[in-house]
């Protein structure tokens, strides 16, 4: 029987794992932490009973994986739920722009922007299923669905700046471009429209979704289908060099690119070494979560039914703190992610305390206390919100990199997002799981089609390996 080892339990590890077992393929999973999921962990982190995420989310591009719905993860007991509302971007002004799941919805409530929303979204949207099968593999490939795939493709390698000069409202422009700084890069970039547009036809397919019970419920339910292909986890057990691998044919590493160096050393061909050493990582996050007494008074009232709230003002300002992050600087308003995932699912909550779940945008390694900084953005829009906090608990870069050694210097991202590596992964070749030794195999965030908790590198990396065993 073919036997495989994949080093780390994250979504990627566990899609891999899951891939190869299904193919019958005798697999064991190594992970370092405690607790298996990698970026998809959830616990109590403040106050018995409310529930936080530690990482992911929201979970549009998990909803519509093609290989966590090809496993039918519900079976194992995964409920996805939304929020009445998906994602709301307040502005200084008191309006907003309010992202709903329907496109229609959205387009209505942006005035002079209806247009635009309805030209930029209703044809990739119908279209999202087939055009996933090319964005959610190497990009450099011969598209399976061209036309759809030039739809979706024309306006995403302009600039997310000169997308932002077609909207004529703030609103609009800002919503998009709240979207469009999940790239973590600089909005005036080639392709940094890429990651936005993308995200927000995902969205409009299939919802900003939350797992009911927490995301650490996609790790345990990938977890349990592999239990039932024979799959087995171990857990505590920090891989540091090869002579940690049980001896198989298949070696699948969820890691850092850099950390493959590290731990591979010499036996990587040196062209591979080199590359993998000289990976670039983009800006970091600083975490808060919060415990918070009846909930963010937010001012505008759609942010009190939207499952995320972005906090950055204007498109404008939103650009501006990224190339700040982007060169180092910490911006006096950093942009601020805030996840309410409890409107969807309210077992996350003790009575009338919530957990509320931000992250604010900072430059790589950056050692400052970010804590006050995301209280003030919240604030600035939900004024009283800080008397209603009655616990917190934070992550700073360090952490993030203490806590999944994927994520260094706090990048989330497992790697910067520009050109070359959004369009090649790790190192500029078109088999980007390859890394050059039999039976070697990348398969994190940091391989097509890169970041979020949908499995699809380590469902591409598997079948890879699958191909090459052949
Ligand atoms: C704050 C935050 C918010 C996010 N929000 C979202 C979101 O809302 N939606 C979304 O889709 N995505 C989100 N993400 C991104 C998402 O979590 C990641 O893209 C995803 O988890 C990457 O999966 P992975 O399998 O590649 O790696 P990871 O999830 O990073 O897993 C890697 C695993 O490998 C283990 N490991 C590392 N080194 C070793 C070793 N030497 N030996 C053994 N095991 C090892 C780690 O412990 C970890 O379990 C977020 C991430 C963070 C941190």
């Amino acid at each position: 029987m073919t036997t495989a080892t994949v080093v780390g339990s994250g979504p990627n590890g566990l899609a891999a794992a899951l891939t190869l077992a299904r193919a019958g393929v005798e697999v064991t999973v190594l992970e370092a932490a405690d607790t298996i999921g990698g970026g998809t962990r959830s616990s109590e982190a403040i106050l018995p009973g409310l529930l936080h995420d530690h990482c992911s989310a929201i979970h549009p591009m998990a909803v519509g994986s093609p290989l966590l719905r090809s496993v039918d993860l519900e079976r194992y007991g995964l409920r996805w739920a939304w929020s009445e509302l998906d994602c709301v971007h307040p502005l200084d002004d008191g309006t907003a722009g309010v992202l709903h799941r329907s496109v229609t919805e959205t387009a209505a409530g942006l005035g002079a922007d209806e247009r635009l929303w309805r030209t930029l979204f209703e044809r990739p949207v119908a279209g999202y299923d087939e055009t996933s099968a090319d964005i959610m593999r190497p990009l450099l490939r011969i598209p399976r669905h061209p036309i759809r795939l030039a739809r979706f493709g024309v306006p995403a390698i302009a600039p997310a700046t000169l997308l932002a000069r077609a909207f004529r409202t703030e609103a609009g422009r800002a919503l998009f471009g709240g979207v469009a700084a999940h790239a973590f890069h600089p909005l005036e970039r080639p392709l940094s429209a890429s990651v936005g547009l993308g995200i927000l036809t995902a969205g409009h397919r299939y919802g900003w979704a939350v797992a009911v019970g927490g995301s650490q419920r996609i790790a345990d339910t990938m977890a349990a289908a592999l239990a039932d292909h024979g799959g087995k986890i171990e857990t505590g057990v920090r891989v540091r060099s090869v002579a940690d691998l049980p001896l198989s044919d298949i070696t699948v590493w969820d890691l850092a690119p850099t950390a493959v160096a590290e731990i591979l050393g010499e036996q990587l061909p040196a062209r591979i070494a080199r590359a993998y050493r000289r990976f670039r990582y983009g800006p970091g996050v600083f975490k808060v979560d919060f415990a918070v007494e009846g909930g963010v008074p937010w001012t505008v009232e759609a942010a009190r039914r939207a499952g995320t709230v972005h906090l950055g003002g204007s498109f404008a300002d939103i650009a501006a703190g990224e190339r700040d992050i982007h060169a180092g600087r910490m911006p006096q308003h950093p942009f601020v992610l805030v996840g309410q995932q409890y409107l969807a699912d309210p077992q996350r909550s003790v009575g009338s305390i919530h957990p509320v779940w931000t992250y604010a945008h900072v430059p790589n390694g950056y050692t400052g206390d970010a804590t006050e900084a995301i209280i003030a953005q919240v604030e600035r829009f939900a004024p009283g919100f800080r008397d209603r906090v009655v616990g917190l608990t934070a992550r700073t870069t360090e952490g993030f990199a203490e806590y999944n050694p994927n994520y260094v210097g706090g990048n989330i991202m497992t790697g910067a997002k520009d050109i070359p590596q959004l369009l090649f992964g790790p190192r500029k070749t078109l088999q980007p799981y390859d890394i050059g030794i039999p039976g070697h195999y990348l398969c994190s965030a940091a391989t097509p089609p890169g970041p979020g908790a949908h499995g699809m590198c380590g469902a591409n990396a598997a079948e890879r390996a699958m191909r090459k065993l052949r």
